[in-house]
């Protein structure tokens, strides 16, 4: 039987938008994902678990792993660093299955350029009023935090041209089921297996 490897998905949105709940709800619905856990540099924030939340690393920690180029794409949000660990995702395809990178968006204009084949889904909050609530009743960030979180949610939304689908989050299971369907209907979609090209392309790919 003919295998095809997994589609990369791609979630990108404000923090706060609700990425999280509604790649958390999916994976109780499909078993043929699977969703990337990158490494960070920023705290744990309370019921955060090691090697489920994050990698926690510490600065020093994480610019090593770039060295080493351990990284299919990485970022610094937020005055923090986070990054997508490349082995992981990469085996992960050649199995055939779907992998989800929740990253922001200077990490999917990076998988963009290096794998065209990426499906980038833009998840949006119903308001920024809305957004502004979540971030606050989430309680783990200062005044100053939540400005610059705020600030960078406007700037954010401009991208939204990048992303092949969207996503209006004012509903969990809803937004859910979204999602869901466009996992089917990619899926479902005659393409080119092209991990190979990915392989090639991630070596001449940027840190330099
Ligand atoms: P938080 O601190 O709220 O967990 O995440 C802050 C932002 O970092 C979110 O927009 C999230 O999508 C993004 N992020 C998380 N992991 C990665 C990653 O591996 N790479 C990139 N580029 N961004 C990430």
């Amino acid at each position: 039987m003919l295998k095809r490897q997994g589609n990369l998905f791609v979630v990108s949105g404000p923090s706060g938008a609700g990425k999280g709940s509604i790649i958390k709800e999916l994976i109780k619905q499909r078993r043929d994902i699977w969703v990337s856990v990158s490494a960070t540099s920023r705290d744990p924030r309370d019921g955060e678990q090691e090697a489920i939340s994050y990698f926690f690393k510490t600065k020093q920690e994480f610019r090593r792993l770039i060295d080493q180029q351990a990284f299919l794409e990485w970022a610094q949000v937020f005055r923090n660093y986070y990054g997508t660990l490349r082995e992981p995702v990469l085996e992960a395809l050649k199995k055939g299955v779907n992998v989800i990178l929740e990253i922001d968006i200077q990490g999917a204009l990076q998988i963009k350029e290096m794998y065209q084949e990426a499906i980038f889904v833009f998840i949006l909050p119903p308001s920024l009023e809305e957004l502004e609530n979540r971030i606050i009743h989430r309680g783990s960030e200062t005044p100053e935090s939540l400005a610059l979180r705020l600030k960078t949610a406007l700037e954010e939304i401009a991208y939204i041209e990048k992303y092949d689908y969207f996503i209006i989050n004012d509903d969990l299971a809803d937004s859910t089921a979204k999602l869901d369907a466009i996992i089917t209907a990619e899926n479902a979609k005659v393409a080119q297996d092209v991990v190979a090209l990915l392989e090639q392309a991630d070596k001449g790919f940027m840190l330099g």
